[in-house]
């Protein structure tokens, strides 16, 4: 399957794209993450780019959670120092805007990036908001954005950690998300966590903004607890709600829309193949549903392969993709106006 990610025709000129589901502590450029690892002695001096690229990026499905965590573990290593972090957001932005996209929502996990604790989580923020900020000067027509992940394996009190940070900084962040081991860390169990979020949610709709990871590892309960304890806009992934009529028809009528990471759940075994991605089910059934990279450095792709891969191989027509888009830019939380008209 690796000629899917060679030859990807450019995008058209200034498409518009709006993407809503791309991890910013992963993203790093892979040229970034080699350089950043050898200056901490992580890596050897001379390993070439190709020979690390082929060592670090999943171009199949994994064969074991683990070996997934331990391609995260080196990009928390590296990720130590601010003026590394501010790179980082800054080079994520310039890759966004250079496959097409104008509007963009990038995630991380404060608690996920500060583990050994050589950064506070409020210097995180600041690190990664200025290099978004320093990209935003530098790139013409860009809306980019940064969401807070809770991640679910760290447990409900670094959650509520990770939601009260949020609501401090609701000025600069745009959303809140939940993410990691749904089966192990079910939703329900964050619900405590998110009530001041919620409160808040009700008090100013249009600034408090929740999105959550479900229906990816775990079933359509799991969605149903983002949607109706922790009060979830989006779903990221969710494509299990298809197992469950009733979730499907909650979705479509509540405009939920279900940020779709076609090579992410390709490669962790969510679906056995494209051709079961419930992307253009979700789409044919009136389900707001987006494409997404989650991922990308992980995964070695960029938003125009996900596009291509969502034509050429889950059979999206050209005016699907386009209706993706809309879908993306309606629900984002950046607000304003649809960059594709
Ligand atoms: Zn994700």
């Amino acid at each position: 399957m690796n000629n899917l990610r060679h030859d990807t025709p450019k995008p058209p000129e200034s498409p518009g794209w709006t993407e809503l589901h791309r991890h910013l502590d992963v993203s790093l450029r892979l040229s970034t993450l080699l350089e950043l690892a050898q200056r901490r002695g992580l890596e050897g001096q001379s390993t070439t780019l190709k020979a690390f690229k082929r060592r670090i990026q999943l171009v199949e499905p994994m064969e074991s959670l683990a070996q997934v965590l331990s391609k995260f573990t080196l990009f928390q290593e590296v990720l130590s120092r601010p003026e590394d972090l501010e790179r980082v957001a800054r080079e994520a932005a310039h890759d966004c805007y250079q496959e097409g996209c104008r509007r963009v929502e990038l995630r991380f996990s404060p608690s996920f990036i500060c583990e050994d604790g050589s950064l506070s989580w409020e210097e995180a923020l600041d690190a990664f908001d200025r290099g978004l900020q320093e990209a935003l000067g530098e790139l013409p027509g860009l809306e980019a954005g940064l969401l807070l992940i809770a991640s679910r394996d760290y447990g409900p009190e670094s959650a509520a950690r990770t939601a009260e940070l949020y609501l401090k900084n609701l000025h600069r962040v745009v959303g809140l998300d939940l993410a990691g081991s749904e089966s192990d860390f079910p939703a329900r169990r964050f619900a405590e966590a998110f009530r001041p979020v919620l409160l808040e949610k009700r008090r100013a709709p249009e600034l408090v903004h929740i999105t959550i990871h479900a229906g990816e590892a775990a079933g359509p309960q799991s969605v149903w607890e983002a949607l109706e304890l922790l009060g979830a806009e989006r779903i990221g992934h969710g494509i299990r709600a298809f197992e469950d009529p009733l979730l499907v028809e909650h979705l479509r009528k509540e405009d939920i829309c279900l940020e779709m990471c076609p090579t992410s759940n390709w490669i962790t075994r969510a679906v056995d193949s494209f051709g079961e991605h419930p992307l253009k089910l979700a789409l044919e059934t009136g389900v707001p549903a987006c494409i997404n990279t989650d991922d990308p450095a992980i995964f070695g792709v960029t938003l125009g392969d996900e596009v291509r891969i969502s034509r050429e191989h889950i059979g999206l027509s050209p005016a699907q993709v386009r209706q993706s888009f809309e879908h993306a830019a309606r629900a984002s939380f950046l607000g304003g106006t649809d960059p594709t008209g």
